[in-house]
């Protein structure tokens, strides 16, 4: 096994020396990755291609030219993400310098998970290199072509001092865990979200935990079917349901049920013919494990829709199951594959009992014409994210931030969220020697009496903001100079 001692000591070292802290670096590295991603493109599709056989289309969209926005994303801001900043300041520090600088938390672990096995990765760790940490970079053995891949090509563009990747199951991750790290950030399951927590706090090192969970979907009366049907089990079906936001089940009414089933026919057959196995379009389950355990879900409940399967090539039909109650085993867990059960409700305030008396989802799907409804919905439930009238899709906009609550998560990234994930706020405080703000504050010094505390109390009592018309800022120069002209007199006439 890796001594790990001596991968996180070199990568403490090289940020030791400050090599990081040069934004210039920094951009040199996002443009390595960039220009890795271009390079290895075949590469990439085909090692999920290998994984997940993985269509090249969902390759592109929701891996590789995600990833690659995402860098673009950063070379186009880092420029001013990076620059210190200057808060609003209060009339006791009126002739101070208030500033907050961004310093990077140092040696970060960012541990990436199967499912999309590239972008998960890279992506967090291209904002902690923005952030300006060195990077342990552990990708998911799970998928093992891409992780192969990762710790070839990762080592290749980018400095090897600050950016070692570590590959390795089970053993090599708790081993990696008992490290002393200065941020972590993982991506999993919550089962071992809390597993990385635990170990996290041996060091008192904060985390972000993009966890999972049962991403729930409610469609109203109102909802235009056809689109919603589409946008659903495109959803659903990305990846073959191994999505962390995949929609994992439907609430509505029977009646609302019946036209999905029907629509949802029509849709499955016209876009992966009467053959589905022999689609290109479907990605295959990861492994054997977890198709037994779809395998048994799709056993124990009424399959409406689909339910075929080979085991050989790990392929599941898209399966709608019908008369699924709470407590059926599909109920019990992220179910993280092509199936869709529909629970029966009958209107918008069952379906927020229903979701809030399990654990706070990751993702939420509204599909409704009524924006009170969806607001009822937004309103009082609490999730990662939403998306209304569509699945997906908030994960695409960097300009959310995104990440679970509960057991779904903690913290977030995605954008300038991802660089200030990564960026600890150094909050600095600078005064003068000026001789007015020595007079002002002079009161503070002992020995203490009651006029002093009474001058105090009035100079640093909280006042409500000004009007934001500039006025306060001419207020402020006016007072200021007033009170020079003042004290000037005073001293002099002293
Ligand atoms: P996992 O958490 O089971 O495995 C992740 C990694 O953890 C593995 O690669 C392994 O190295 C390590 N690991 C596993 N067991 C361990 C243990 N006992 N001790 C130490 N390390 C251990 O997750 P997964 O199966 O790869 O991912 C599926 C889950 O991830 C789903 O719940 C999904 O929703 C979630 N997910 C979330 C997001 C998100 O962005 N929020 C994205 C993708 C996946």
């Amino acid at each position: 096994m890796v001594n790990y001692d001596d991968v996180v000591l070199k990568a403490r070292n090289a940020f030791a020396s400050g090599k990081t802290r040069d934004v210039k670096f920094r951009i040199r590295q996002i443009e390595a990755m960039l220009k890795m991603v271009d390079e290895y493109e075949q590469e990439m599709i085909a090692a999920l291609e290998k994984d997940l056989r993985r269509p090249k289309q969902e390759c592109m969209i929701v891996e590789l030219d995600f990833l690659r926005n995402d860098l673009k994303n950063i070379l186009y801001n880092i420029n001013d993400w990076v620059k210190p900043e200057r808060p609003e300041k209060t009339f006791v520090n009126l002739l101070d310098d208030v500033v907050i600088y961004h310093d990077p938390y140092g040696v970060v672990l960012v541990m990436g998970a199967w499912n999309y096995p590239i972008q998960l990765l890279l992506v967090p760790v291209a904002a902690a290199i923005a952030a300006g940490n060195c990077v342990v970079l552990k990708p998911s053995e799970i998928a093992e072509s891409c992780s192969k891949l990762m710790g070839e090509l990762v080592p290749k563009y980018l400095d090897n001092e600050c950016f070692p990747v570590v590959c390795g199951g089970i053993p090599e991750t708790t081993e990696l865990l008992k490290q002393r790290f200065d941020y972590i950030f993982y991506t999993g399951s919550t089962m071992v979200g809390k597993i990385v927590h635990k170990a996290a706090n041996e060091h008192l090192t904060p985390v972000t935990l993009e966890l999972g969970g049962k991403s729930p979907c409610y469609i109203d009366s109102t909802a235009d079917i056809e689109k919603t049907v589409r946008r659903v089990l495109w959803g659903k079906m990305i990846n073959a349901g191994q999505t962390c936001i995949a929609p994992d089940y439907i609430l509505c009414s029977k009646e609302t049920e019946d036209k999905f089933i029907t629509e949802a026919r029509k849709v499955l057959r016209e876009w992966y013919g009467d053959n589905i196995k022999d689609s290109p379009d479907i990605s295959r389950i990861i492994h054997q494990r977890a198709f037994s355990r779809l395998i048994n879900l799709i056993k124990s409940s009424d399959v409406a829709v689909g339910g075929s399967s080979d085991a050989s090539e790990r392929f599941i039909e898209p399966t709608i199951l019908t008369n699924v109650k709470g407590t059926d085993p599909v109920m019990q867990e992220e179910i993280f594959g092509p199936i869709l059960p529909i629970v029966r409700i009958e209107n918008a305030f069952e379906a927020i009992n229903f979701i809030n008396s399990r654990e706070k989802p990751l993702a939420c799907y509204v599909f409704s014409k009524i924006q009170k409804q969806i607001n009822l919905i937004t309103q009082n439930v609490p999730a990662g994210g939403f998306t209304i009238n569509d699945t997906i899709m908030h994960i695409g906009v960097d300009s959310l931030p995104f990440g679970g609550i509960g057991y779904s998560g903690m913290g977030n990234y995605h954008g300038k969220f991802g660089y200030d994930t990564f960026t600890h706020r150094k909050s600095c405080l600078q005064k003068n020697f000026n001789a007015l703000g020595e007079f002002l504050a002079s009161g503070r010094y002992p020995p203490y009496s009651e006029k002093k505390t009474s001058i105090l109390g009035s100079l640093l009592a909280k006042r409500r903001p000004f009007p934001k018309l500039y006025f306060s800022h001419i207020l402020a120069v006016g007072v200021g100079v007033v009170v020079t002209l003042l004290v000037n007199k005073y001293i002099h006439d002293k």
